[in-house]
């Protein structure tokens, strides 16, 4: 189960403050011990870790918290508030052009989940939203991966755009969205390809495309088993392309955290959904204070 070990370390950490009437800094030095060592364990970004600690140890001690009546209930509000704060706060949904068709260009390593999210997230488009999308099939270096978007645009019943592997990709997302204008659908979703490391030509690819189609949301799809990693790939990203968010997979799987907690704070950029399972409709909007209420328990 995801988060299993931070929330089990977490509450441990906090039962002790919930229950004492009297708080000493002594008391939340302690406590904030366990905390950092949990966030570590669940491989949060140690600067990530060193900034929350910090954060949360200043309110903590702060005089109307060890004054009050129930100091152990304050502080477990403060860390439960800046964990919500610390995956941005606020939710952030996904944002329409002026002039359809909105341009989504979903972009990410091999693996992470980008072609099954670009499916998912034109199913949630035209359920949620009520939106015709089309999905473009711009990845034309794995194999199937063409194949695989025009099943996942079958089983939907979501138009899907291709024009095989002999053409540039740039080539096709441009025609693709020509035809969404001629078709007057609202939203495009560019699969482009994946690589199992960042590179180069990877990167080169993508600004050309990001160049000609000018999309108005660039979604980075990371898995979040692959920890604070995730982080530092978002990164990379977002120094070459200026991502507009990220989108979370495989939060069915036994992921410990640092993927979720370290990505806002490190990249300064949102994740928007989380995905959480192979299924077509396993996509939910991020909602970061639900998240911090999930991780706590
Ligand atoms: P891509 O190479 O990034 O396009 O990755 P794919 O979309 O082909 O996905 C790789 C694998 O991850 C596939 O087997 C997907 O079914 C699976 N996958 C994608 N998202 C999720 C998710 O949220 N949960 C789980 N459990 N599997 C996922």
């Amino acid at each position: 189960m995801a988060f299993e070990g931070l929330t089990e370390r977490l509450q441990n950490a906090m039962t002790k403050m919930r229950r004492k009437g009297k708080v000493s800094e002594a008391d939340v030095k302690e406590m904030m011990r366990e905390v950092r060592l949990a966030l570590l364990e669940a491989d949060v970004n140690f600067k990530v870790v060193k900034d929350f600690v910090k954060t949360v140890s200043a309110r903590a001690v702060g005089s109307e918290v060890l004054e009050s009546l129930s100091p152990g209930q304050q502080i477990i509000k403060i860390v439960s508030e800046e964990l919500t704060d610390l995956m941005g706060g606020e939710q952030e949904t996904i944002q329409t052009a002026a002039k359809a068709p909105t341009v989504v260009m979903m972009v990410g390593l091999q693996g992470a989940g980008k072609t099954t999210t670009a499916g998912k997230l034109a199913s949630y488009l035209r359920k949620n939203q009520n939106k015709r999308p089309l999905l473009i099939a711009a990845d034309i270096y794995r194999p199937a991966a063409i194949q695989q978007l025009e099943t996942i645009g079958k089983q939907l019943d979501v138009p899907v755009f291709s024009m095989g592997d002999q053409v540039s990709p740039v080539e096709i997302a441009r025609q693709g969205i020509e035809k969404a204008k001629a078709e007057h659908l609202d939203f495009v979703l560019i699969d482009t390809a994946g690589r199992l490391q960042i590179d180069e030509t990877l990167m080169q690819e993508l600004s050309d495309i990001k160049e000609i189609t000018q999309p108005t949301e660039i979604f980075l799809v990371v898995d979040a088993m692959t920890g604070q990693e995730a982080a530092n790939v978002a990164s990379s990203f977002n120094e070459q392309l200026d991502i507009s968010g990220v989108i979370l997979t495989k939060l069915d799987g036994d992921t410990r955290g640092g993927a979720a907690l370290s990505i806002r704070a490190v990249t300064g950029k949102p994740i928007k959904f989380t995905g959480s399972g192979e299924k077509l409709d396993a996509l939910e909007p991020f909602y970061p204070d639900r998240m911090a209420n999930r991780i706590l328990g």
